[in-house]
């Protein structure tokens, strides 16, 4: 009932718009949202036969394992021995009413989002309070609006590491702020690295990962009709005094995505490395450095499906440079509503796409899997599956 009153809203919002002459691109991106009808997603959808991960049974030592669970959106949960490594968990998932920044405009004042915090607690795992290190890869709302809360009711100790929008919009929250802000760390793009160029190693608290950002982009949320619709871009340039209160409030800032390496005990010697990519980028944005790939290949790319089609070969293009022995793919289902409801798929997923992409250029060898959020996978030490 409540998917078919959300459709007629889109309907009269779009009609309204033309009223309006507003531009039709909005309506075009409601009514592609607003025609599909919701696919249900039971079950992992999974190449074959290959596996992502080994089984629990068969993984040998477990002093030497590493332990990826997909959270939902772009939240992923590294552990290894003990120590933890979190990518932008989110769990709020307000409505597409609440977010969707021209319908704001029309109801004239913008409907305010926060922080579920009641949800994080549910869904996000205990051991994610031991994290030393929370990665953002950009500011928008679904990427940056539950971190504040995590990083000061549970993930006590990490420390956050974006771009210098990140760091703008988190001073709003004013623990954070305290002491200086040290807790989060703004990573400069003279820092980060491009395929041509090595960027900076970061090093979490223990030693147990270190991580290079990489300039990346961010692809359009609605792309057709010859022009494109990116959702709140910009960047935040001082301090905010609070947290923003809408999600347009929530800006892109600069994209980033991450090269993350997994460390051994003591030696600081990488054992597994993953590519994490929480936005589609237009090629070449979000490669890593290619001397970096020659060193050590990926064992593990995690990438984002949702608008993926909307910008050019991709998710192909990075593929065949990043040679990943294995692919998990995330921010790909319905975040306008609660993870404890079935899985939906995201309207902005076109997963024949995707999966037509990932067999352009994944080696034969590599398997992949599209996750319900929650899902634990587990890794040997040096990728030898
Ligand atoms: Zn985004």
């Amino acid at each position: 009932m409540s998917w078919i009153r959300l459709r007629l809203t889109f309907y009269w919002l779009a009609y309204r718009q033309t009223a309006r002459a507003a531009e039709p691109l909005v309506i075009a991106l409601l009514l592609a949202v607003g025609c599909r009808p919701p696919i249900t997603i039971y079950n992992q959808v999974e190449s074959h036969p290959q596996a992502v991960g080994c089984a629990p049974d068969a993984c040998g030592d477990p002093e030497r394992l590493i332990s990826i669970t997909y959270l939902g959106v772009s939240g992923l949960l590294i552990e290894h021995r003990g120590h933890v490594l979190l990518t932008a968990p989110f769990f709020s998932n307000p409505s597409l009413a609440m977010v969707m920044p021209r319908l704001t405009r029309l109801l004239r004042s913008s409907p305010r989002i926060s922080a579920d915090t009641q949800a994080i607690d549910k869904m996000l795992p205990r051991s994610a309070d031991r994290a030393t290190a929370i990665l953002v890869g950009h500011g928008h709302y679904d990427h940056l609006m539950d971190i504040p809360f995590i990083a000061t009711k549970r993930a006590t100790t990490a420390r956050i590491y974006g771009a210098p929008s990140v760091r703008h919009m988190l001073m709003g929250d004013s623990a954070l702020r305290s002491n200086g802000g040290q807790r989060v760390v703004a990573i400069s793009a003279t820092t980060a690295g491009t395929r041509e160029r090595r960027g900076v190693w970061y090093y979490t608290d223990d030693s147990a990962y270190r991580f290079m950002a990489l300039i990346a982009g961010h692809a359009p949320t609605f792309h057709g009709w010859r022009r494109s619709y990116t959702f709140t871009v910009g960047s935040v340039g001082v301090d905010l005094d609070s947290l923003p209160h809408t999600a347009a409030e929530w800006k892109l800032g600069e994209p980033y995505a991450f090269l993350i390496d997994v460390l051994a005990a003591g030696t600081r010697e990488p054992v597994f490395r993953i590519y994490f990519q929480d936005a589609p980028s237009e090629p070449p944005l979000g490669f890593p450095p290619s001397e970096l790939l020659a060193e050590r290949a990926v064992d593990l790319a995690v990438l984002c499906a949702a608008t993926s089609s909307n910008v050019s070969n991709t998710p192909d293009s990075l593929l065949a440079v990043l040679s990943p022995r294995q692919v998990i793919v995330a921010h790909w289902e319905d975040f306008f509503r609660s993870q404890t409801l079935p899985t939906q798929l995201n309207p902005a997923t076109d997963l024949h796409a995707f999966r037509k992409s990932l067999g352009k250029s994944l080696p034969r060898s590599a398997g992949w899997v599209m996750p319900l959020p929650q899902t634990t996978f587990r890794f040997r030490e040096t990728g030898a599956e």
